[in-house]
């Protein structure tokens, strides 16, 4: 059976982080993304430590999420030099906080077929991996299953980003709904046979060009997501990226003690 941790997208500022840690703690909740989704908000090392010691001692399993601004296979070098070093900024700060992993959105096609566009995002997540190794940074680089059918990202594509350079994932169901109009569970399961697991989960909106919101997320789509983890082997890190993902994880924790899943 599965183990899950679930916790939310969201950490709070770096005043508030440690009382959020706290508050979360206290609410069973054993996970937290940080998202530096329109910056590296937290710049002080001490602070990073200080947040990171006490995640630690309260047992929250911290991840980071990258800014948006990333194309890993831009036309322009300039933008793809500015995408790694954001990235690798983010792993710099996750070394400090003790946070393992750094989720962040590959790229565009850029007008170029899939194959070709993997070329390039291979070989920038090899330099940026290298520059992670060099540093002895214990972080794992995780692009992310991406919800828009006109960006970089379908399963296939992320789960051969794993296999040729040694990365990780994040799984965002929500978006395998979005990109595909089903949660193909089975094809993800397939393509992601790893033991431990990244999960971004919520609600959406999508049409037929994929996302468009995150939203609530409905006891139904809990239920059906978690039966399906239940039945696996995984260690998993669940974080709910809806527009109230504190709650929505205390939703999701109550529905996995019902269903008698370790959390
Ligand atoms: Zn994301």
């Amino acid at each position: 059976m599965s183990i899950i941790k679930f916790g939310p997208a969201g950490l709070g500022s770096v005043k508030e982080a440690i009382s959020n840690l706290k508050e979360f703690h206290r609410l069973g909740l054993r996970a937290c993304e940080i998202a530096f989704t329109y910056g590296a908000y937290i710049k002080n090392k001490n602070d990073a430590l200080a947040i990171g010691k006490i995640a630690k001692e309260l047992r929250i399993y911290l991840s980071i999420h990258a800014p948006y601004y990333i194309n890993l296979n831009s036309k322009e070098i300039e933008k793809i030099e500015a995408s790694k070093k954001r990235v690798l900024k983010c792993c710099e700060i996750a070394n400090y906080l003790g946070a393992k992993r750094v989720v962040f959105h590959p790229g565009f096609y850029s007008n170029m077929k899939s194959e070709e566009a993997a070329i390039n995002i291979k070989k920038n997540i090899i330099e940026m991996l290298n520059v992670i190794k060099e540093n002895k940074w214990h972080v794992e680089l995780c692009p992310e299953i991406m919800g828009k059918v006109n960006v970089f990202g379908s399963i296939d594509e992320i789960a051969d980003l794993v296999k040729d350079t040694g990365c990780g994932f994040c799984i965002d169901f929500a978006h395998v709904l979005a990109r595909y109009g089903k949660h193909k569970f089975e094809e993800v399961k397939k393509a992601f046979p790893q033991k431990e697991w990244h999960i971004h989960f919520s609600g959406i909106e999508y049409n037929e060009k994929g996302e468009r919101n995150h939203k609530k997320t409905s006891i139904e789509e809990w239920k059906e997501l978690l039966k399906v983890l239940k039945k696996l082997d995984k260690e998993i890190v669940l974080i709910c990226e809806s527009p109230d993902p504190v709650n929505d994880s205390i939703v999701g924790k109550s529905l996995a003690q019902e269903l008698n899943i370790n959390h």
